[in-house]
């Protein structure tokens, strides 16, 4: 069978995730430790699952709001009033969603004319670009550079926007640097975006996971709010990936914009999964506390580790992502993920899958068993003894 005339230009010419190709290598090998994939290694608390649980066991099976459960939006808007200063109409200017993926989708089809043009920080996650383009407009890179810090400078920003640049995307904490910015690095961004009058993205996701507390979001700056489409969700903090839940918070004519596309494409939210959504805001932060606490001291072993051994990494502000610096070795990003996957079984994500600025360096996912980290480690200790 070949169906692939009647696939859309537009479609055919995406290219497909770096990261697919050398997952698909990983998948056909044994005894492989895995620090390729960016997802917390707990399960949900039970608290979370068993409001899952209950919710199906009470019948809840029918839609709810398109918008999401009145519920959800107001205990969602509480919490990002009370954590990130930013405040929100939890009736016209909040948004559930199938995870942050589709609130990142919504946010760009809402906003981007054909040929409009994003601005964003890279290396990045690797969906960003894509989900420009299928959006019908332009990803501009801005490459965020190690020595500093991985932080998106002012001046790279300014000399980036053209009279088509029509919004500016956030992330951080970054996957896959793990870079934060604080107030004083986002003021001077901010004073940019307000000149030429752009909107704001800021993708929250791994904002809990936060270790240095210098976190702030660009929403709560002086006058951001009115241009800002704050995106979070449950995936990372809460351990619920599998449960697909994320929210958009912002001006209600950019989110009413949104909404208009959730609501044909997608109706709303999976009604069990809302549920456990709503425990995991109202009792879920003594468990989300441990788990950030949990990381952190993965970060502190897995990086004092790497350094150990040779590679170059600085100590990651937040996520739960390693990026070192593997220059030294003479070899590119994807040989090194190559032969170490060859030659001991350790799968880590070469730079340039995340973009511009990330040849010489390897993405080391640290949300896995301090064991398996042990072991990693070691066997990376022995691949850079080889070369
Ligand atoms: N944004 C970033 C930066 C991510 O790293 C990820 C997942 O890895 C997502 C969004 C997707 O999140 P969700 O599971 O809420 O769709």
């Amino acid at each position: 069978m070949n169906g692939s005339r009647f696939v859309s230009d537009h479609i055919r010419d995406l290219p497909r995730s770096g990261i697919r190709k050398f997952f698909d290598l990983v998948s056909s090998m044994e005894d492989v430790i895995s620090l390729g994939v960016g997802e917390p290694d707990f399960t949900t608390p039970w608290t979370i699952r068993e409001s899952g649980i209950y919710s199906i066991e009470k019948g809840h099976t029918a839609y709810t709001s398109n918008l999401g459960m009145p519920a959800l939006r107001r205990e969602i808007c509480r919490y990002v009033e009370e954590r990130y200063h930013a405040s929100y109409d939890p009736g016209t200017e909040c948004l559930v969603t199938v995870g942050v993926s589709e609130a990142v989708d919504l946010a760009f089809r809402a906003l981007l004319n054909p040929g409009d043009e994003v601005i964003y920080p890279a290396p990045c996650y690797v969906s960003y670009p894509a989900e420009i383009t299928m959006a019908y407009g332009v990803p501009v890179p801005v490459t965020a550079r190690a020595e500093n810090g991985f932080a998106l400078l002012p001046e790279d920003v300014e000399r980036a926007v053209t009279p088509r640049t029509r919004a500016l995307l956030l992330n951080f904490p970054c996957n896959p640097t793990g870079a934060v910015m604080d107030r004083s690095g986002l003021e001077k961004i901010a004073a940019i975006v307000r000149k030429h009058d752009l909107a704001v993205l800021t993708d929250e996701i791994y904002s809990e996971l936060d270790y240095s507390g210098r976190h702030c979001s660009i929403a709560s700056l002086p006058g951001m709010a009115e241009r800002t489409v704050f995106l979070h969700g449950f995936s990372k903090a809460f351990a619920m990936t599998g449960w697909r839940i994320g929210y958009a918070c912002g001006p209600s004519e950019l989110i009413g914009a949104m909404m208009k596309i959730h609501q044909y494409a997608i109706m709303c939210a999976p009604t069990v999964a809302q549920e456990a959504a709503l425990e995991a805001l109202r009792n879920g932060s003594a468990a989300r506390e441990e788990m950030v606490e949990s990381y952190r001291q993965r970060r502190d072993m897995f990086v004092a580790g790497l350094n150990r051994a040779g590679l170059q990494c600085r100590l990651p502000d937040g996520a739960f992502y390693a990026f070192p610096s593997i220059a030294g070795t003479g070899l590119s990003s994807e040989e090194f993920a190559e032969k170490l996957l060859e030659s001991q079984h350790v799968a880590a994500v070469p730079g340039p899958a995340f973009g511009p600025g990330g040849e010489g360096f390897l993405r080391c996912c640290y949300a896995t068993s301090s064991r398996e980290l042990m072991e990693a480690l070691r066997r990376i200790n022995a691949f850079m003894e080889s070369l």
